[in-house]
Parts: C-alpha cells; sequence; structure tokens
C-alpha cells in the first residue's frame, strides 16, 4: 500500500489550526489545575491525594505532548535555509529516540552506508522535528518490542531516508487519513505528529511515502532534493 500525503494545502488554514491546538493545551492545563487546587483541601486520605495527583500529571504530560509534536513547527521561522547534511541531522534525532526505545525493547538499527555526506538545503530544527515525528510513531507502533530501522542514501538527485518499524501497522483506511490534523488512533495521541511532518518536508520541496500491512510494520519514506554541487548555499549570518 502506498500513498503520498497531499493532504497539506486542503489543511493550511493555519489560524484556524492554532486556534483550536491553544484549546487541545488548555483543556488538559485546565484538568490539571482543577486537581492541583482539590489538593488543597483539608481531610483528604492519602488515596485521593494520590488519585487527584496522578490527574493531574495527566493532564501536564496531555499538554506536552502536544508541545512535542508541534513545538518547532508553531515557532514563528525566520525561514533561514541552510546547508545540511541529513547524516547528521539522523544522528542527533537518533540520540533522543534512543532511549524512547530501549524503554520498550525496541532494537535501533542504523544503516547509512558508505556515501559522504547527503547535503539538502533546510532549516535543522524542523528537519529534525520531522524525523522526530515519525520515528516516534515507529517506536510508538512497537509497544511489545520490535526493530527500527532507520536508513539514508542518494538517489537521482534526492536524499532518500527510509525509517522502518516491525509494528502494528495500518491498513489503506488509516493510511487515507494520517496526516489530517488532529487525526490519532492513539488514547494519548495528539493527532498532529505527521501533520507537521507533511507541511514541513512539502515547504522543503520534498515528499513522503508510507507503505504499510496491518500486523507487519510500516516503512516511511522520506525524499528530499539534493543540493545541486554547482550551486553554492548563500552564507546566512548565524541568528
Ligand atoms: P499521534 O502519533 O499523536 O497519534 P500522528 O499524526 O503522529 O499522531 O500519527 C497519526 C496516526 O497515524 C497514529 O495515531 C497512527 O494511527 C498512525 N501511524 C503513524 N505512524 C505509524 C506507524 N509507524 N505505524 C502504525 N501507525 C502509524
Ligand atoms: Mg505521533
Amino acid at each position: 500500500l502506498t500513498e503520498e500525503l497531499f493532504n497539506a494545502e486542503k489543511y493550511h488554514l493555519i489560524g484556524q489550526l492554532t486556534a483550536s491546538i491553544s484549546h487541545e493545551i488548555r483543556n488538559p492545563l485546565t484538568t490539571a489545575r482543577g486537581f492541583l487546587q482539590l489538593m488543597g483541601r483539608s481531610g483528604l486520605d492519602s488515596a485521593t491525594l494520590e488519585r487527584y495527583r496522578t490527574n493531574a500529571l495527566e493532564g501536564i504530560d496531555g499538554a506536552n505532548a502536544i508541545i512535542t509534536d508541534y513545538l518547532n513547527y508553531s515557532k514563528p521561522s525566520v525561514d533561514e535555509p541552510r546547508l545540511l547534511d541529513v547524516r547528521q541531522e539522523l544522528a542527533s534525532v537518533e540520540q533522543w529516540v534512543k532511549p524512547l526505545c530501549v524503554m520498550t525493547g525496541v532494537e535501533l538499527v542504523s544503516r547509512h552506508g558508505v556515501h559522504d555526506e547527503l547535503p539538502v538545503v533546510g532549516d535543522s530544527k524542523k528537519l529534525q522535528q520531522c524525523l522526530l515525528n515519525i520515528m516516534k510513531n515507529a517506536v510508538e507502533s512497537m509497544p511489545e518490542g520490535g526493530v527500527l530501522t532507520v536508513s539514508s542514501r542518494k538517489e537521482n538527485g534526492k536524499v532518500l531516508i527510509f525509517i522502518r518499524d516491525t509494528g502494528i501497522g495500518m491498513n489503506e483506511q488509516q493510511l487515507k487519513r494520517i496526516g489530517m490534523p488532529f487525526y490519532t488512533t492513539k488514547e494519548k495521541g495528539t493527532g498532529l505528529g505527521l501533520m507537521v511532518v507533511t507541511n514541513l518536508i512539502q515547504a522543503m520541496g520534498g515528499r513522503l511515502y508510507f507503505r504499510s500491512k496491518p500486523g507487519q510494520g510500516t516503512i516511511c519514506e522520506v525524499h528530499l532534493p539534493l543540493k545541486p554541487e554547482d550551486e553554492p548555499v548563500i552564507p546566512l549570518p548565524a541568528p
């Protein structure tokens, strides 16, 4: 099953989206605040206190999840394209993902072969946000453990990145819906991760593909335009 995500334009109503995202963050924070306030009452038994504490923490975690998936994306960007090496960006993100893998018994296999640099032009934070969101989904699809394989190569003027998991996979229906704002099948999902990825990869002139089969796992391919060798990147002063 192959599905290319073209939904980005349709859902480019950033203003509306920002409003609904603020709402999505405020809800769990309001809940957390309520439970913290309740904890201030006198004469609460320890079981009740513990329940309030758990609910408050869940509210904060919920708000935090939305910020994690969306943060770099919503940042007002100065849009300073720089020369990036995809291998380095992948290495940084793999460092963040490693602890998640350890926690869920996922083996992280990193295969970047013997190519030299994989130069692309873009914003490092944004590219890392994309790779992180994709890898997090991969890890989350393997709650019982599995293998996360990350590889990259050059091909026909493009840099190809492959992020493969041996997780629960997706059916055709799900493949059609991923990337739509707030589409999630997870109890604690935000449904923002792939929307952010779709928009950012498209803005970089790249493309995003998913192949998946239920019960077998998923391969996500990110295609980015390779920086042409004879084209200098205009050096920008550090911000
Ligand atoms: P969230 O992770 O918060 O649910 P995302 O936008 O990151 O939101 O993903 C949307 C949905 O796409 C997920 O809830 C899941 O159903 C599906 N999905 C994404 N990546 C994978 C994957 N690697 N394996 C299985 N399902 C996936
Ligand atoms: Mg996600």
